[in-house]
C-alpha cells in the first residue's frame, strides 16, 4: 500500500483509465483498485475503430491495451456496464446509475468525451451512425459494402477518415463540410487545401459551405440528406463526424473548477486535492483547452497516476496526434497560435510534404507532416530545445534537417 491511499476508484476505462490502472499496479499500489465502466468492453484504444476496424482488416480484440492475464493480474474490482452519476466529495463517495454507493480515498476521472450529434432527433434514425466505441464500428463496419453510398456530415479529422476508409471499400462517398474549409479547428488553410486535393483526387465529393444540413429516414433504411434546404440525395449510411462533446458533466455537477474541460494542474489533480483527472475530459495544463488525442490520455494519465501515488511527474507533452488517410500517414505536432508567425510549406515529394509554422521568434510552433515521421521527432526535440529555426532551410527539400543546427548556422548538404 502506499501512502496510506488504501481505495482508488477510476471512472472510465478508456485509453486514460487503462494507462492509469496500469501505471497504479506497476508502481506498487496494492490497495482496493476500483473502475466504473459504461462501455462492456475496456481497456481499448479508439484509433483503429475508423480506420482498420472499420475496413474489417483488424478483429476488434487486437485493439485491446492490455493482454486478458495482464488485465486479470491488475486485481480489478469492476463495475460495468453501469454509470457514475453523481459524486458526494463530501463522503467520499460516487452513485452509479444501478443505484450501488462507491467510496474512495482517491477518485480519477478518465471520462474522455463522447461523439457530438448536433441534432438529436438524427441519433434515432436507424442509417446514422456516429464512430466512437467497437460497436459503432461494427454496426457501420457492416455497411460499407462497394456501390453503396455513404454521406458524411463534418469534414473533421474522423469524417475523413471514415471518407478514406470508406472510398478504399469501393463506396461513393460525400462530404458535407458547413464550414469553408476542413478540419479548420485544428489547422491552417494550406492543410485544409491539401487534404481537401486528397479526398478529391480519390473521387470523395467534398462539398464546403454546404449549409444546414437536415436528415430524414427514407424507405428500406436509407437517409434522406438536405443541405441549405434542397434534397442532396438518399443515402444507405450517414456519420455525423461533428466533433466531441467533453464527458466533463460528472466532475462540474461535484462543483470541481471546470472550463471547456476538466481544470487540473500539471500532475493532474483537480481543484479538490483528492480528485484527479486525466485524457480527453481534462486540460492540457499548459495549453488551458482539452486535446483529444491517444498519447495525451496515455501520458497525462501516466503522470497523473504516479502523481497520485505520491511521485510527482508533471506533464507538459506537446500536442501530437496522427491520422491515416489513403497512402497518407498525417502526424500534428504542436498547436499554432493566433499570434504573428512564417508558414513555409516543404515538399519533398508527390506523397511526403510538411506544413511548418515557426511563431514571431523563429521557434517552432506547430508541424503538420506528411508520411515524414522522422520530421516529426527531429521536431518534438527543436520544441523542447526552443531552438530557433531558419525558414528558408526548412522549405528547401534539398536540406537535410538531421543536420540542422541553431539559428545562425547553416545546415550541411
Ligand atoms: C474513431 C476514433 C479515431 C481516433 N483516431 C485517433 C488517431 O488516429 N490518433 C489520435 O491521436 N487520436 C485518435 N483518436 C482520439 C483518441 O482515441 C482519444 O483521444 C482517446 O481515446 C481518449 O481517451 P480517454 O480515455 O480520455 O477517453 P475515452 O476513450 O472516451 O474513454 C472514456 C470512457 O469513459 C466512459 N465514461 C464516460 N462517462 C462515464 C461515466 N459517468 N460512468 C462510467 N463510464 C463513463 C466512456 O464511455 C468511455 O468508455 C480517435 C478517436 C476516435 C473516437
Amino acid at each position: 500500500m502506499t501512502n496510506s491511499i488504501s481505495r482508488i476508484l477510476i471512472i472510465g476505462a478508456g485509453q486514460a483509465g487503462a494507462w492509469a490502472a496500469h501505471t497504479l499496479r506497476q508502481n506498487g499500489f496494492d490497495g482496493e483498485l476500483a473502475l466504473v465502466s459504461n462501455e462492456e468492453s475496456v481497456f481499448y484504444e479508439r484509433p483503429p475503430l475508423s480506420k482498420q476496424v472499420l475496413a474489417g482488416q483488424m478483429d476488434a480484440a487486437a485493439t485491446q491495451l492490455f493482454s486478458t492475464e495482464a488485465i486479470e493480474a491488475m486485481n480489478i474490482e469492476w463495475h460495468k456496464p453501469d454509470t457514475a452519476v453523481a459524486i458526494d466529495r463530501t463522503r467520499k463517495e460516487v452513485r452509479l446509475a444501478s443505484g450501488k454507493l462507491l467510496s474512495y480515498d482517491k477518485l480519477m476521472l478518465t471520462t474522455g468525451s463522447r461523439a457530438r450529434v448536433p441534432v438529436k432527433a438524427w441519433a434515432e434514425i436507424d442509417g446514422v451512425h456516429t464512430v466512437r466505441t467497437i460497436a459503432d464500428a461494427a454496426r457501420l463496419g457492416a455497411k460499407l459494402l462497394p456501390g453503396r453510398r455513404l454521406a458524411i456530415i463534418g469534414g473533421g479529422w474522423i469524417g475523413l477518415e471514415v471518407a478514406a476508409t470508406a472510398r478504399k471499400q469501393g463506396l461513393d462517398v460525400v462530404v458535407f463540410e458547413l464550414g469553408e474549409r476542413l478540419c479548420a479547428r485544428s489547422v491552417a488553410p494550406q492543410v485544409s487545401d491539401f487534404l481537401y486535393q486528397l479526398h478529391s483526387d480519390q473521387g470523395v465529393d467534398v462539398r464546403l459551405s454546404c449549409g444546414a444540413i437536415d436528415l430524414a429516414g427514407a424507405a428500406d433504411g436509407a437517409v434522406r440528406v438536405s443541405a441549405a434546404g434542397a434534397v442532396a440525395g438518399l443515402f444507405d449510411a450517414v456519420v455525423v463526424g461533428a466533433g466531441a462533446e467533453i464527458a466533463s458533466e460528472l466532475g462540474r455537477e461535484a462543483g470541481l473548477d471546470t472550463t471547456s474541460g476538466l481544470v487540473v494542474d500539471a500532475c493532474g489533480k483537480t481543484s479538490d486535492a483528492d480528485i484527479y483527472a486525466a485524457g480527453d475530459v481534462a486540460i492540457h495544463p499548459e495549453l488551458g483547452y482539452c486535446i483529444q488525442s491517444w498519447a495525451n490520455a496515455q501520458n497525462q494519465a501516466i503522470s497523473a497516476a504516479l502523481s497520485l501515488l505520491g511521485q510527482d511527474r508533471p506533464y507538459a507533452d506537446v500536442p501530437w496526434l496522427w491520422s491515416d488517410q489513403y497512402q497518407c500517414n498525417i502526424q500534428i505536432l504542436g498547436a499554432a497560435g493566433s499570434g504573428e508567425g512564417t508558414d513555409i510549406r516543404r515538399v519533398c515529394g508527390d506523397n511526403q510534404q510538411s506544413f511548418i509554422r515557426l511563431d514571431a521568434e523563429d521557434r517552432l510552433e506547430s508541424l503538420i507532416a506528411v508520411n515524414d515521421p522522422k520530421l516529426i521527432k527531429l521536431g518534438k526535440r527543436w520544441i523542447k530545445a526552443g531552438m530557433k529555426l531558419p525558414a528558408e532551410i526548412l522549405a528547401d527539400p534539398a536540406q537535410n534537417l538531421m543536420t540542422l543546427k541553431p539559428y545562425g548556422l547553416i545546415a550541411r548538404r
